[in-house]
């Protein structure tokens, strides 16, 4: 394993995400702990030292079942970071009962790391709101030793995250984005590479092979990775060009079963540089990939006045891996399928309110009408 160095501490360059474990007949919230054991010893023993968590990973269940699985283990063999789920309003009236529970759940009396959970569009105001006491009681739970780093992630926009550096940044240690070649212009993370250099925080990557599309991408791509490295897997792919971003620090992946932990560990045993060219390659199948995709920043500004009560940008995000990964696989066709939501787009009535609201001018009506007769045929 390769590690890397945060202030004092070595940290395994992958980090495991506690949020796509086995589960049982196919229900998130049932995780398969028989299975689930076995990949945290193999994860110790290969080396991962970090284990990422979040209150509502797996239906809300990540935590407990983390905890009970890492209990045998000594707590300084390993990091654990968790998160405060500040994406739901009613959390913010009691952060000191949240956290407890956290605690709990955890089995545990602190946290090597702790994140605000996606600092977005949605929460900014809420956590600049003077009255608003979520970050005054998180420093005093640092200074207490209960949170060991204080950090953020967020898939919200530049200016999203400006502003609350402006007003928190003295505080944060490390910030959590979604890093992927295919992100590095399309969903600005060179940018926000960038911001958070000026800041001199440590980058965490999420999704760094973007939920696996980046592991089944179109023949005309393979053919031109392989022409450069043959013996290089779209994985391996992936992880390198995220591996050598300035400032990335931790890459954590949301590993499903032991195959993929175990190339994972064995992608993560030697260093991995990249060159310009193969750079300039990967860029180039992320631009072709991404020519057809909407622009949506997932802010939500479109759900709220939806009579049908659609999730716009979750059905959005699902037609723009379709287009993404259009002709790769059956299954990814049936994946699709399988993720989308109990409303599906055939329940637009077309009424405008959501694109009168859109700031990236997505014509949502025209959408999901397409996206409909796709499903359709
Ligand atoms: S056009 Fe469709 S998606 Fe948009 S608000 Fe109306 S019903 Fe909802
Ligand atoms: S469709 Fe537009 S308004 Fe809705 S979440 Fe995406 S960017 Fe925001």
């Amino acid at each position: 394993m390769e590690y890397t160095t945060f202030q004092d501490l070595k940290l395994s360059a992958l980090g495991l995400g506690v949020m796509r474990m086995p589960v049982i007949d196919g229900d998130s919230a049932r995780i398969d702990e028989e299975k689930a054991a076995e990949m945290i010893a193999c994860a110790l023993e290969g080396g991962i030292n970090y284990f990422d968590t979040a209150w509502a990973y797996h239906g809300g269940k990540s935590q407990e079942v983390l905890g009970r699985l890492l209990a045998p283990y000594p707590r300084d063999s390993f990091y654990l970071a968790t998160k405060f789920p500040g994406y739901e309003q009613e959390f913010f009236d009691d952060p000191a009962r949240i956290f407890e529970a956290q605690l709990e759940q955890c089995r545990t009396d602190y946290f090597d790391f702790y994140l605000i959970h996606n600092l977005w569009e949605k929460n900014i105001d809420t956590y600049l709101d003077p009255s608003c006491t979520v970050m005054d009681y998180l420093l005093e739970q640092k200074a207490a030793g209960r949170i060991r780093h204080l950090g953020f992630s967020t898939h919200g926009s530049l200016e999203t995250m400006e502003r609350f550096l402006q007003a928190y940044g003295q505080h944060m240690e490390f910030c959590q984005i979604q890093l992927n070649y295919l992100d590095w212009e399309f969903q600005n993370a060179r940018e926000k590479v960038e911001l958070l250099g000026r800041w001199d925080l440590p980058v965490w990557v999420m999704e760094p092979l973007r939920g696996g599309s980046l592991a089944a991408l179109p023949e005309r791509a393979v053919k031109q990775l392989s022409a450069l490295r043959p013996e290089g897997s779209l994985a391996a792919w992936g992880f390198r060009f995220v591996r050598n971003v300035p400032g990335v620090t931790m890459i954590l992946s949301g590993m499903s079963n032991m195959e993929q932990l175990r190339e994972n560990l064995r992608l993560f045993s030697a260093p991995a540089p990249i060159s310009p060219d193969e750079q300039e390659t990967l860029l180039g199948i992320a631009a072709e990939l991404v020519k057809n995709r909407l622009p949506c920043t997932a802010c939500r500004y479109c759900t709220e006045g939806c009579p049908a009560q659609l999730d716009i940008p979750a059905l959005i995000g699902l037609y723009n891996d379709h287009v993404c990964s259009e002709g790769v696989t059956a299954s990814r066709s049936r994946s699709l399928r399988t993720s989308l939501p109990e409303t599906g787009p055939d329940a637009c009535i077309a009424c405008g309110k959501c694109e009168s609201v859109c700031p990236q001018n997505i014509k949502i009506p025209d959408v999901m009408a397409s996206f409909a007769a796709y499903l359709a045929e």
